[in-house]
């Protein structure tokens, strides 16, 4: 199927590695002109130039913190009108909540709810005049199942939902949607930290805390980041117009709940 998004521009936050990178590539597969972010220099052009050697489309790369203004002002400097927005940050550290302050709090609400919101503001309204907009939120599979000691993610992601929930339905009239992506366990570098965190503190290797992982999900296995990369491409499709203020979990089934 040919998603419809040739020559479209597509913004994709936080994407040198795992989440952000599996989508960038596949709407590059899809013919968009991509800029991407992060904070280190070196993987973002390391990740650009394996797009651009895989998809011959235009990749340009942005240094910067996406929950900072500065950082924001950078990659729209780059990519003033997307058409398209994948909003996307490191997550909160995991702990308990007795130990974070009001600053812990406001870090991850910057990172995680209000960083989106500001990107969703710059550009929503060009998309409406341009009469195309396509914005995906990666979120977390814990928006529907809070993990407790995950708190700051459970809470700032919250917010953004709500937050989305609302104005989705206003934009879509305009052809421009806004959906979440709600990702359950997939096999990055942030979960392969958490590994080697969770198997020094159970002291076990970190194979059996990965092993334990996987057996722990119904479909026995982690996710493969390619596989949340065309999801998101199909939200950002011609043919998505009618899909908004949705939260779409892909999780292997780890989500036990009918609806
Ligand atoms: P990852 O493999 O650690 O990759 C994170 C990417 O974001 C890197 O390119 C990183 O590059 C960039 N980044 C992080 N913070 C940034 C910031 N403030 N500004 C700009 N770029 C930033 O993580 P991931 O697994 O893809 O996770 C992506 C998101 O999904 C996170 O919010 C995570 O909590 C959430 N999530 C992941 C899973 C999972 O299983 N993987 C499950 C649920 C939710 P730099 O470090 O160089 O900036």
């Amino acid at each position: 199927m040919d998603l419809g998004i040739r020559g479209k521009s597509a913004l994709v936050c936080a994407a040198s590695k795992g989440l952000g990178r599996a989508c960038a590539f596949s709407l590059a597969r899809e013919g968009a002109n991509i800029t991407i972010s992060a904070r280190g220099r070196e993987a973002l052009e390391a990740t650009a130039q394996e797009i651009r050697a895989a998809t011959g489309v235009e990749v340009k790369t942005a240094v910067g913190d996406i929950a900072t203004e500065a950082g924001r002002a950078a990659v729209l400097a780059l990519c003033p009108h997307p058409d398209i927005l994948v909003n996307n940050a490191g997550g909160p550290p995991p702990g308990d909540f007795r130990d974070w302050t009001r600053d812990t709090w406001i870090a991850a609400l910057d990172a995680n709810m209000l960083a989106p919101i500001e990107m969703i503001r710059a550009a929503v309204d060009g998309m409406i005049e341009r009469k195309f907009g396509r914005i995906v939120n990666i979120t977390s599979s814990t928006v529907k199942a809070p993990i407790e000691i995950l708190g700051l993610s459970n809470g700032a992601r919250a917010g953004l939902t709500g937050f989305v929930a609302g104005i989705a339905r206003k934009t879509v009239a305009h052809n421009v949607t806004i959906n979440n992506l709600l990702p359950g366990p997939f096999d990055t570098d942030r979960l392969r930290s958490n590994f080697v965190l969770l198997a020094k503190n159970r002291g076990v290797s970190v194979d059996v805390v990965r092993q334990d992982r996987m057996r722990q999900n119904p479909s026995g296995r982690l996710g493969d980041p390619a596989e949340f990369g065309d999801a998101c491409a199909y939200l950002c499709s011609a043919q998505a117009g009618y899909v908004t203020g949705q939260n779409f979990l892909i999780d292997g089934g780890g989500y036990p709940g009918t609806f």
